[in-house]
């Protein structure tokens, strides 16, 4: 009897399929009743599991949390992970139906399959698994998954101190980066932070006409220009006084480890399709996209954008600034000081509004800690094989959130590929990653036990 039962139960890949049906968009307000069935859906599975778990409003969309029974004495590891999804927008680009999950050549077609849906699952399942096989766990768990990582995660912050109690734990573990190519298992011990400005260039009140008044009046496009241009010198670095003050110098070892991993420079070519490589002199390119921050222009405009061509001076341009940031850079301070630099290189003839976006904390750990090393075992025992040790150039703010408010470090074991296309038209995830994702549970709990 017991048998039969066990035999009807869904398949990993059913449970997934069935998340992965959910249309939980977060950032629109027309999929708000999917996010919230999504959670619950959740909620549900976690109890079928024996966890204890429950659903918590927020301001936003709510947080689901879930813990086994908890043993002192044993070490605490918080497992985060979302359970939102970014739009599927442009939807004629996808191959199937973005919610109606599929599997093609071994890979897992669906919105969500790897960012997050199929990495945080795979811990769950793993944890599932665990229980069923062993009665209980070797560590104590506890599961946040969220619903508005994709919108910048607005309520976390103020979920954790508000729970600050029943969420300390020892470490915090993230399955939501990449793995530098298939079967390479990969720690990811770093990560970029940001500030984002935009600059706006005023000049006349009014569009004007470039024949009457060209020569006389400053046209905000040519000034935007001329500003942009100031952003960095010719050797590639950041002209903005004091932009690397507090930089983190690289470490030894790590150049020496980067130069060793399995990338090239002209796979960056091959897979970006740039013509030619760009960037700071004295730096690889690895070194310069995880380690060294930067200055990018996102958007800029101004003026006439039609066909053809109308002789106008516009009465203002625009730009869209980021700035990528390394440890030990402070976004506030850095958007103070891009602030003072552009304000002193402002063109003649033109005034400028400056205004403020969002910012994250840089993020790097010690993977030569113990909990890196746990992590590592994890990972080499999962995939038989050497691990990768990367820094990734994005910037996960919440990292350096669990930090600040819980007080612990983050372990990053991404499962993603590089061509999983999240955020993309036909978003996947490989079967075997998402089978490798519930072994990697169960070797992260032993090495986190024994450690
Ligand atoms: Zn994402």
């Amino acid at each position: 009897m017991w048998q039969a039962f066990r035999m009807s139960n869904p398949s990993p890949i059913d449970e997934l399929f069935a998340f992965l049906r959910f249309a939980s968009v977060s950032t629109e307000p027309r999929h708000q009743e999917d996010v919230k069935a999504c959670a619950g859906w959740l909620v549900e599975k976690f109890r079928s599991m024996g966890l204890s778990a429950a659903l918590h409003e927020t301001a936003g969309h709510p947080v689901v949390l879930a813990r086994n029974a908890h043993q002192p004495g044993r070490r605490t590891v918080l497992i985060y992970g979302h359970y939102d999804v970014q739009p599927v927008d442009p939807l004629e680009l996808w191959s199937h139906p973005p919610f109606e999950p599929r599997i093609v050549n071994g890979k897992i077609f669906a919105r969500g399959a790897t960012d997050n849906k199929g990495q945080i699952l795979a811990h769950i399942l793993g944890v599932e698994q665990a229980l069923q096989r062993d009665g209980d766990l070797p560590v104590n768990v506890i599961f946040l998954v969220e619903g508005e990582e994709e919108i910048g995660s607005p309520n976390l912050r103020g979920f954790l101190e508000a729970h600050r109690d029943e969420l300390q734990c020892d470490v915090v573990a993230i399955s939501d980066t990449g793995m530098l190519a298939p079967g390479v298992p990969t720690f990811t011990y770093g990560l970029r932070g940001i500030v984002a400005l935009e600059v706006k260039v005023k000049g006349p009140a009014l569009d004007l006409h470039s024949g009457i008044f060209g020569g006389a009046i400053a046209n905000p496009a040519t000034m935007l220009a001329r500003l942009v241009a100031t952003l960095h010198d010719a050797q590639g670095r950041v002209a903005v006084e004091g932009f690397y003050d507090d930089v983190a110098p690289l470490q030894d070892w790590e150049r020496e480890l980067w130069r060793q991993l399995p990338v090239s420079d002209a796979e960056l070519l091959t897979l970006t399709g740039a013509p030619g490589l760009f960037g700071e002199t004295g730096y690889s390119s690895t070194e310069q996209m995880w380690a060294r921050p930067t200055a990018e222009v996102n958007g800029l405009g101004g003026g006439f954008q039609g066909v053809g061509s109308k002789t106008v001076i516009p009465k203002e341009a625009f730009v869209k600034l980021t700035f990528r940031l390394v440890p030990n850079q402070d976004p506030q301070k850095i958007a103070a000081l891009v602030q003072a630099h552009l304000e002193q290189h402002c063109p003649p003839g033109v005034t400028l509004e400056i205004t403020a976006g969002h910012a994250g904390m840089p993020y790097v750990m010690d993977p030569h800690s113990p909990y890196g090393q746990a992590a590592q075992r994890a990972l080499k025992a999962t995939f038989g094989r050497e691990v990768a040790l990367i820094r990734e150039g994005g910037s996960i703010p919440i990292v350096q959130t669990f930090k600040d408010v819980l007080g612990v470090e983050t372990m990053l074991l991404g499962l993603a590929l590089p061509d999983c296309r999240a955020h993309a038209p036909d978003e996947n995830f490989p079967v075997e990653n998402f089978e490798a994702g519930m072994r990697l549970n169960a070797a992260l709990l032993k090495e986190l036990a024994n450690r």
